[in-house]
């Protein structure tokens, strides 16, 4: 067995943090590769050390006298070196970093020290190898991952070190200056080392203990999730559950590698496993999760004879397409037709699209309708169990609700119910209820 860990930010915030990351890593010898977080917040008031890195960045490029600021950075890792009594010093590091951000070594620069310093305490604190992210995650010119270039690399400087840490968050370009993942983005370097690795599973260490079924701040207690696939995530995270980055779904995915979601201050909770697919549909609760999110939009469209009119849905949506703009869903009927958009993207150009619309098809009627809610209903037990849908409608009229949109997935691994946004939150408790309790 082999492990790739990955410690948020917050697993990784201050030394008592450290010291259970240890115990963590320490308990099993499969745990061989590490990739760690900046420290994050250690109370609610607190900042993350990239949000801190991100401003001092700021002010040293307006000019600004960075010293006390500076020092206040400093002063999070050598809290941390003080109370592990760790035998190292970042006051060198420090002097060149304070350099680079009076030279203007770049944003990007400035954000990934967090992740190389914490990375190599954490290394020295565990007595693993310190692998930098620069030598080993590469990026194309224009900004994006070379996958296979790093994957190559890191596959063969991880086949010399026994056991290492990395740091998160992070690499270089071809012209070997540092550039980062979006934020959030150490998930993804977990998942690269992972698959470079060959490691049998991908265990990202955070502060809860895997996925609930529903939003907490809505379904008092929800259920934890045990078993997940990546397509269930896919359709859930897309609606905002966000415990993983997106992007750290893919390598893994890629090589088959299951992601186990841990909680560092509840190491014995088992998390959640998001599997490439799994056999167990007879699901006890018949649906995954639910997830549910405001601020769409929806354009309907009426036209005799739509469904006769060859090429009627592309005019219409190429009209999203000249704008740049991508739909969520396109239910549609004989003669009518529905695209949902965030609005956020269409709130500027509404009456241009109509116009736009109405031109290239000529519609009987259109209209563009704000203030929907999504709600998706995800789970694999769907396709097994007869009556599923009807369930959910009935859950959801029962209270009274009016059930805007329907869209099921051609998978029929996911529901998708369009509700006013003020219904949204009754509608999630109706369904969680007809299905958990
Ligand atoms: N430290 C970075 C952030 O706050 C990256 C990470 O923690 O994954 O976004």
């Amino acid at each position: 067995m082999l492990k790739v860990v990955k410690f948020g930010g917050s697993s990784l915030a201050d030394a008592e943090q450290f010291k259970k990351v240890r115990e963590i890593v320490l308990a099993e010898s499969d745990r061989k590769y590490v990739v760690a977080s900046a420290p994050g917040k250690r109370h609610d008031a607190d900042a993350k050390v990239t949000d801190m890195l991100y401003h001092c960045y700021k002010q040293a490029a307006t000019g600004e006298n960075i010293e006390d600021y500076f020092a206040q950075i400093k002063e999070r890792f050598d809290s941390i070196i003080r109370d592990l009594e760790l035998p190292v010093s970042l006051d060198k590091e420090f002097e060149i970093i304070k350099s680079a951000f009076i030279h203007k070594a770049g944003k990007d620069y400035a954000a990934s020290r967090g992740e190389y310093l914490n990375a190599k305490l954490l290394a020295a604190y565990l007595g693993f190898d310190f692998i930098d992210a620069a030598d080993v995650i590469l990026f194309r010119e224009d900004g994006s991952l070379d996958m296979e270039a790093t994957n190559t690399l890191l596959s063969s400087v991880l086949s010399d070190h026994d056991h290492a840490v990395i740091p998160g968050f992070y690499g270089s370009m071809p012209n070997d200056t540092i550039k980062t993942f979006s934020r959030g983005g150490s998930d993804i370097t977990g998942s690269i080392a992972a698959r470079a690795a060959k490691a049998d599973l991908y265990e990202n260490w955070t502060d809860v203990s895997g996925f609930l079924m529903a939003d907490p701040r809505i379904i008092e207690n929800p259920l934890g999730i045990e078993t997940i696939t990546y397509s269930e995530l896919r359709e859930l995270s897309y609606m905002g559950a966000g415990v993983l980055h997106e992007d750290a779904i893919f390598p893994v995915r890629f090589a088959g590698i299951p992601i186990n979601i841990r909680n560092t201050n509840a190491p014995d909770d088992e998390g959640t496993y998001i599997v490439p697919r799994t056999d167990k549909v007879d699901m006890e609760h018949v649906i995954t999760g639910i997830a549910g999110k405001r601020g769409f939009s929806v354009l309907s469209i009426e036209k005799d004879m739509m469904n006769a009119e060859i090429g009627f849905g592309k005019r219409v949506l190429e009209v999203f397409e000249k704008h740049n703009i991508s739909f969520e869903h396109l239910p549609s009927g004989v003669d009518t037709m529905s695209v949902v958009i965030a609005t956020a993207e269409i709130a500027e150009i509404k009456d241009q699209i109509k116009a736009e619309v109405c031109r290239a098809v000529n519609p009987d009627k259109i209209a563009i309708d704000d203030e929907l809610a999504l709600l998706a209903v995800v789970g694999r037990g769907m396709v097994k169990s007869k009556g599923t849908a009807a369930r959910i409608f009935s859950a959801v009229a029962n209270t009274g609700i009016n059930i805007r949109m329907i869209d099921q997935g051609s998978s029929e691994k996911s529901i998708i119910l369009g509700v006013e946004e003020k219904d949204l939150e009754a509608a999630m408790r109706a369904i969680y209820c007809e299905f958990i309790k």
